[in-house]
Parts: C-alpha cells; sequence; structure tokens
C-alpha cells in the first residue's frame, strides 16, 4: 500500500513538473498585452500600424510568447530594456504570423551590442596561408539557438521599411531556416510536394543573382543574397517584408512562394513605390557597408 501511495505521488510529482511551463506560459500570455509595448510597436515598427487588427492581435500575443521565452543578453554595457526588447520581439515574430509554428523552438539566447561588433575570423591569403583577423558584423545567427544583433542597426532597420535591409529579419529568416535541420535556405515547409516549386523558384533565382552580382547589375534583392541558398532566403525575407511590390514585379514566383510561406502580403501594409525618372541614371542598391554574420 506504501509503495503504491509512493508511485501515486511521483507520478503526479513528475507530470505536475510537465504541465508547469506551460501553465506559466498560459498565465504570461492571459496578461494584457501593456499598452508600453503596444507603443514601442507603433513607434519602431512602422507597418504595425497599417496591419488589421486581427493580426496585430496575433503579433502582440506572439511578442508576449517570444519575451516570456528568451533571454535577452546586453553586451558591451548595453543595457536592455523593454525599447530594444519589443522592437526585436515585434520585428521577428512577424516572421510567424498566420503560421502554426512554435516561436523559434531552438532560439534561447539574444545578445545585443550598442553597434556593429567585432568577431575573430581567420583569413586565407592567396597562398592558402591561414592568418587571425577580426571582421565587422551587424548580426549573427547561430545553431545553437543565439542571435546576436547590433541594436544601432537594428533601429535603422526598422527605421526606413522601404530599402530592403533589416538585420532581425535577415537573421530571425536563418533561425527558421536552420530549424529544418540544415542551412541551406529551405526551412520546414509543411508539405512534402513544396519542396520541389520552392527549390526550382529558388535555385532559378539565386543563380540570376549570382550572374547579376558577377556584373554588377542593379537588382531589387541585395547582391549579399549570392553569397549562398542560405543567404538568399535571409535576403529574400528581407525584400518580401520591405520592398514586396518590386520583389512581386520583377520575381513574380518567388514573391508567390513566400507569400504561401510568410502566408501574409506585405503589399497591403506598404503604398507602391512611386515609378523612378525614366532618364536618370539609377541609383546603386542601398547597402549597409558591412556584411552579416555567416552560418558555421
Ligand atoms: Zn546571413
Amino acid at each position: 500500500m506504501e509503495a503504491l501511495l509512493w508511485t501515486t505521488a511521483i507520478v503526479v510529482a513528475i507530470a505536475l513538473g510537465m504541465s508547469y511551463p506551460g501553465w506559466r506560459l498560459r498565465r504570461a500570455l492571459a496578461q494584457p498585452f501593456p499598452p508600453a509595448w503596444r507603443d514601442i510597436l507603433e513607434r519602431n515598427i512602422p507597418i504595425y500600424q497599417r496591419m488589421q487588427p486581427d493580426l496585430q492581435a496575433q503579433l502582440q500575443r506572439l511578442v508576449q510568447q517570444f519575451l516570456f521565452q528568451k533571454k535577452f543578453v546586453g553586451c558591451e554595457g548595453l543595457e536592455v530594456d523593454d525599447e530594444i526588447r519589443v522592437t526585436i520581439a515585434g520585428q521577428a515574430c512577424l516572421l510567424l504570423l498566420n503560421r502554426f509554428t512554435r516561436v523559434y523552438r531552438k532560439l534561447h539566447t539574444i545578445l545585443v551590442y550598442p553597434s556593429a561588433f567585432l568577431v575573430p575570423r581567420n583569413h586565407a591569403d592567396d597562398a592558402g596561408i591561414v592568418h587571425p583577423a577580426r571582421q565587422e558584423l551587424l548580426g549573427e545567427s547561430w545553431v545553437d539557438g543565439r542571435v546576436v544583433l547590433s541594436w544601432d542597426h537594428v533601429q535603422r532597420g526598422a527605421g526606413d521599411w522601404t530599402d530592403g535591409q533589416n538585420v532581425v529579419l535577415h537573421e530571425f529568416a536563418h533561425q527558421l531556416d536552420s530549424e529544418s535541420g540544415s542551412n541551406n535556405g529551405a526551412p520546414f515547409l509543411g508539405h512534402p510536394g513544396s519542396y520541389r516549386n520552392w527549390s526550382e523558384v529558388l535555385s532559378r533565382d539565386f543563380n540570376n543573382l549570382r550572374h547579376e552580382a558577377m556584373f554588377h547589375r542593379q537588382s531589387v534583392l541585395d547582391h549579399y543574397g549570392a553569397v549562398s541558398p542560405a543567404e538568399f532566403f535571409a535576403v529574400a525575407t528581407e525584400t518580401f517584408f520591405e520592398k514586396p511590390w518590386q520583389m512581386a514585379e520583377r520575381h513574380a514566383e518567388l514573391y508567390e512562394q513566400f507569400q504561401q510561406y510568410y502566408r501574409v502580403d506585405p503589399r497591403e501594409w506598404l503604398a507602391p513605390p512611386q515609378p523612378e525618372p525614366l532618364f536618370d541614371e539609377p541609383e546603386p542598391p542601398a547597402s549597409y557597408g558591412t556584411v552579416y554574420g555567416q552560418w558555421r
């Protein structure tokens, strides 16, 4: 009898232990969204105010879950406050709208530097000799569940929602990519039949971008996407959310693939761009001048 009581007590304790995290999350999500956080979304993410109320509510819930589950760490003396946390979470969660998915299940920590940060990178010269070097980065995404960001560039990326440059969207697209098990530009698409179309369209447009980059031709997608299929997916994600009209016009099939994957149409939140003057020399594509982190 005593043994049975002990067994029951252990089973109950295990069951409670397993359900406790879920209970804490449900309790956190039951709290009303703080008005101060809503003000930050309105102030720092220009498209938020143009979203339908149901989508705004979805984003708020995702932000609550993100902030409940992920840890933020300030680097080089940066003090992480709600402005930083909500601005980053709000943009990261745009990639999860309308989808049945967990909130970046592998991610646990976001490290935030005040500005671009230096990382050690070995450099091989023409003779194959490896030299220690340091490289300046704006963001980095690690498969072990960490994202590193420059707060300065997070603000710049959100401040101009028309240039196709957004370090948060970029690095969190890498996180989605890694959830499928390999970083190859093919995130988890759900239906097995979706991969064939995805592969066909993305391979073709990736090769076209490599060609455009090689000959320094202007393109809607930033030339950094020509580095690898993983970078192509991350760059195309930035373009999809920030330059949807241009992407839909110049890369119709690619836009369609991204629309199916992200389950939103960012054209609903942004006005079509003004046509460029006919006889002016086109401006070269804007660039930060430094690069995003590479995969490892
Ligand atoms: Zn990247």
